[in-house]
């Protein structure tokens, strides 16, 4: 059975790039029916925090990233760790090593000064006498000659020689287990048959492979995944756009357009952009993704996101909507059925944020009309037209978009000019814009009384302004 773990360590929030992982990694289980783990490498003490793990597993919740086996903590597992180490500093695959820092630093200064690569030599690997007082580092016996060749499923073959590699520490001198050891001793105990990660580890990965073979387990199959950088080449960062993923959900994106987008960054499918979730399971594999690098481009992810809006059930996005609601402080209570507001506005938002901010008019009034649309639009030549419209519509029979849509058009014929002639007057003085949805399906959402109210306002204004010449 195929069995993948994604392994964040929360000394960060949950990122892009780390969300492309987990992705990767889910996808391959799912779509081979397999088992995919999560586990919290929390063995940097000092830098692991709660709020950390928090933030990943509330990111990935949200995503719906979910695990089948897990979370396990790093930290719960110490014990497992250091039963290892005691076996191997007895079997011999490791090590005390007694040097201290000033001991390592000469050695650094020795080395540079003669052009060699900085490296530890191996001192202590024949067995040293403990030193008083010196609580010594233990450190994995890697082989010393021949090669470790990584079979990756992106990279192709990668070959490293043991000779490059030198003898790892595998516990601090205060008895904690580093990283590279306490990976390959849950890959290996957690039976994971692939690991997917980042190319920042291929590095890291002939070291691990020498101790999987030293515990007597076998390798799993390694895909390293190419960096996403920013468009200017960069490594991702802040300044490229939201780090925590949880800012796009507050951003209005659709968890699965984010994953979408995610996705194709280092995979395709022939040239297809548009994925649902079952899709991307049916056709995800590890031959599709890419060798290079892959730029985020925030652009498209809000073309993605849109299309996803425009895809979605609109009950769904009603329900997501109460949220963004609340958070803008705007009551939903206060005006159109929220499933309204999302067919009406789906193709004009590219997030659930933006179409908050687009629908505000129609629950609440707003300040002050944009100036440029009030000049240009509100003039006297439509006073008469504009108060035939206040009449009509606050005695129209039945408030639809049909019949505001009919009064609309017998007004314009009667005075004579044209559809636009009348409806951009009258969405500057309902929206305080100039751009909304169809002016009936407009004045149908902001609902009677505050369209006849507003259309009262600007016949004031048009009024003032026909006076004053
Ligand atoms: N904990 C590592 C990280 O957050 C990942 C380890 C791995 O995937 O092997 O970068």
């Amino acid at each position: 059975m195929v069995k993948t773990r994604f392994a964040p360590s929360p000394t960060g929030v949950l990122h892009i790039g780390s969300v492309r992982t987990a992705l990767f990694c889910w996808l391959y289980a799912r779509s081979k029916s397999g088992c995919f783990v999560l586990r919290i490498e929390d063995t940097d003490r000092e830098r692991s925090t709660q709020k950390n793990v928090d933030a990943i597993l509330d990111g990935l919740d949200w995503l719906g990233l979910h695990p089948d086996e897990g979370p396990f903590y790093q930290s719960d597992r110490l014990e497992r760790y250091l039963e290892v180490i005691d076996q191997w500093l007895g079997d011999g695959h490791a090590y005390h090593c007694y040097c201290s820092k000033e001991e390592l630093a000469a050695l650094r200064a020795k080395q540079m000064e003669n052009g060699e690569k900085t490296r530890y030599d191996g001192r202590c690997r024949s067995g040293t006498a403990p030193k008083e007082g010196v609580d010594p580092v233990v450190r994995f016996k890697n082989p010393i000659s021949g090669e470790v060749i990584v079979e990756d499923q992106v990279r192709g073959r990668v070959a490293f020689r043991n000779e490059e590699l030198d003898d790892l520490i595998i516990a601090r001198s205060n008895g904690m287990p580093t990283y590279n050891f306490t990976v390959i001793v849950d890959d290996s105990d957690m039976d994971i048959t692939h690991v997917i990660r980042g190319d920042d580890h291929l590095n890291n990965t002939p070291r691990q492979m020498n101790m999987l073979s030293a515990l007597g387990a076998t390798t799993p199959i390694y895909a390293h995944l190419p960096m996403i950088l920013g468009q200017d080449g960069a490594k991702l960062s802040k300044r490229h756009g939201a780090v925590d993923v949880r800012e796009y959900r507050q951003q209005g994106y659709l968890p699965e357009a984010l994953l979408n987008y995610l996705v194709r960054l280092g995979w395709s499918h022939g040239d297809q952009e548009i994925f649902s979730i079952n899709q991307m399971i049916e056709l995800f594999d590890i031959d599709g993704i890419n060798q290079s690098a892959s730029a985020f481009n925030p652009e498209k992810s809000l073309w993605l996101n849109q299309q996803h809006i425009i895809a979605a059930p609109a009950e769904d996005l009603a329900k997501k909507l109460v949220t963004l609601f609340e958070k803008d402080d705007l009551n939903a209570e206060n005006g159109p059925a929220l499933v309204t507001v999302v067919e009406a506005f789906r193709e004009r938002a590219n997030t659930l944020s933006e179409m908050v901010h687009k629908c505000r008019y129609c629950y609440e009034d707003f300040d002050v009309i944009e100036p440029k649309a009030q000049k240009k639009h509100l003039r006297p030549v439509v006073l008469e037209p504009m108060r035939d419209v206040l009449e009509e519509l606050s005695n129209l029979d039945k408030w639809t978009a049909e019949s505001i849509d009919q009064a609309v058009k017998s007004i314009a014929a009667r005075h004579n000019i044209g559809l636009g002639k009348l409806g951009q007057p009258m969405r500057v003085a309902v929206t305080g814009s100039s751009v909304s949805p169809p002016i009936d399906v407009t004045l149908y959402l902001v609902g009677r009384e505050r369209t006849c109210k507003r259309i009262e306002q600007a016949i004031r204004l048009i009024a003032k302004r026909a006076n004053a010449g």
